[in-house]
């Protein structure tokens, strides 16, 4: 069985049950192993456990394209068997990657102890593009795990990056799901799975300050190195390409924090074995979208402290950065007073790389084509009427897009005082209303994963094997920027506001 999501959309879904007879060909896998060149103490060989009985339970066509992968011949029992980790593709080299982290501030040695990296997929761009199975079995770095995850934590993955791809924010992509037919073991029994993880690269800030605890600089500069040619071969300045190196990881992570922030998304586990030097926002354990706006949100379950609520997001980048710069001390200058000098003075920069990513979104979510003294007090102002009316982070946007903010709430003199201040603000600086709303158009999406639907979704697909709901989610997610009547559910805020609404770690 095969089904493809209505419509014509760049992200549609194929889903099927991996019962295909077997079309053969490579269906244009392209697999290089660069990663596996580093020095030894970056990974450890390890094979994908055998599944019993695999299903395809999604794939994604539109990555698949991405990849030069021809979607149609995936579903079939040998390709998707190198899905599940029950084949290996051509040309893999199977690894499980090392590395350490800050987890809620506390430094532990980790590695993929339920991921194996298969290689990297060359793109008919050139690009290289990690293949990682998630949920593979267990490897060196298992310690007490089982190596394995679980159907439900892996389709939310599925959903929330496909959702952020579409929004147009740097993402881990996720090629496909399929259920293994076992059994694992969590507080209670779920249907196991292996999600099919595609990644600019796996590296972390997590794997440079495992690089820093082997104390050998040419091990740190190997990865380092491997790093600039990877993702940074633009770095021209010979002289300290290092200290460039910190430079363009801090102003990617800013970038990627203030799109964050300005579509009201909250990662929920901001360690820094889950920060992408790449950039790309990796790791969908207890992440979710806010709805009323308040920036002490928190919705993971083990962030007692708030450490990771949505205000908090831009700093705690900034200490995960400065978690970074450490490690490339050895690096940087011979001098290792000099060389903290040259880190201190990138990492003290972020609050403002940040705050210019964050207001010129702000800008383009307002229609503000041009830059004016008062825009930053325009923004606050709103921010703060939206937090004192718990007014929905989405649609207030929105409604502001469209020029319909008739709705009860909206009835209220501080808002009515804040929307005529804007008005004239456009109307000063000489914006024509439908420039102004072509770009409030691309800066406010109308559909996110509203966290009653992704649940929903997610019972529906694992308590029922009903896939019906997972796949018009997928489709509304889509195209966040239209609004269409088949994409008016999703529009909706959660009606009891997503009180006790709690998430957790992927398990
Ligand atoms: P995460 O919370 O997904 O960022 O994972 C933190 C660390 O725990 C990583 O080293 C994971 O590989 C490891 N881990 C998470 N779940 C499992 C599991 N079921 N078996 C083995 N290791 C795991
Ligand atoms: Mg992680």
């Amino acid at each position: 069985m095969e089904h493809r999501s209505p419509g014509n959309s760049q992200f549609e879904s194929v889903t099927a049950e991996g019962e295909g007879k077997g079309v053969a060909g490579t269906a244009g896998w392209n697999l290089k192993n660069s990663y596996a060149r580093l020095p030894a103490e970056f990974y450890t060989t390890a094979a994908p456990t055998v599944v019993r009985a695999p299903k395809l339970v999604v794939l994604n066509a539109a990555v698949a394209r991405l990849l030069g992968l021809e979607p149609t011949l995936l579903n079939t029992v040998e390709q998707v068997a190198c899905l599940d980790g029950n084949q290996l593709l051509p040309g893999s080299t199977p690894l499980a990657q090392a590395y350490a982290g800050h987890q809620f501030g506390g430094f532990t040695m980790l590695g993929d102890g339920r991921a194996i990296l298969l290689g990297e997929q060359q793109t008919p761009s050139g690009a290289l593009m990690d293949v990682q199975l998630k949920g593979a079995g267990q490897t060196a770095y298992s310690r007490r795990g089982d190596g394995r995850a679980s159907l439900g934590p892996m389709l939310r993955e599925y959903i929330i990056s496909h959702a952020m791809y579409a929004l147009g924010i740097p993402t881990t992509l996720s090629l496909a799901v399929v259920a293994t037919g076992e059994p694992v073991y969590r507080n209670q029994v779920e249907p196991g799975a292996v999600l099919t993880r595609i990644a600019a690269s796996h590296l972390r800030v997590g794997t440079f300050q495992y690089a820093a605890t082997r104390q050998e600089v040419p091990i740190l500069r190997a990865l380092a190195d491997y790093t600039i040619h990877r993702h940074f071969p633009q770095i021209k300045d010979p002289s300290n390409p290092y200290l460039e190196l910190l430079r363009m990881v801090t102003e990617r992570q800013a970038a990627l924090v203030a799109q964050w922030m300005l579509v009201g998304f909250i990662h929920g586990v901001m360690n820094t074995d889950n920060v992408s030097i790449a950039g790309e926002t990796i790791d969908y354990g207890p992440c979710a979208f806010m709805n009323g706006y308040d920036p002490g949100t928190v919705y993971s379950s083990i962030d007692h402290q708030g450490r990771y609520a949505y205000q908090n997001q831009p700093a705690i980048c900034q200490w995960n950065l400065a978690r970074f710069a450490e490690t490339l001390i050895p690096l940087l200058h011979d001098d290792t007073d000099q060389a903290i000098v040259l880190a201190t003075e990138v990492i003290r920069q972020f609050p403002d790389i940040y705050q210019q990513n964050w207001l010129s979104g702000m800008r383009r979510k307002l229609g503000m084509l041009d830059i004016q003294s008062d825009d930053q007090s325009l923004v606050d102002q709103l921010l703060d009427w939206m937090n004192r009316h718990q007014a929905d982070f989405t649609n207030t946007f929105r409604d502001l897009t469209m020029d319909r903010c008739q709705a009860a709430v909206y009835d209220d003199a501080q808002f009515q005082h804040w929307l005529s201040r804007w008005k004239h603000h456009l109307a000063v600086a000489g914006i024509a209303w439908n420039k102004a709303q072509a770009m409030m158009q691309q800066s406010n999406p109308a559909v996110i994963p509203r966290n009653y639907r992704v649940e929903e979704a997610l019972s529906a697909a694992v308590e029922h094997q009903d896939l019906e709901p997972l796949n018009r989610l997928l489709t509304a997610l889509s195209k966040p920027y239209e609004e269409s009547p088949a994409n008016q559910p999703y529009r909706q805020p959660p009606s009891d506001g997503d009180v006790g609404y709690c998430t957790y770690c992927g398990t």
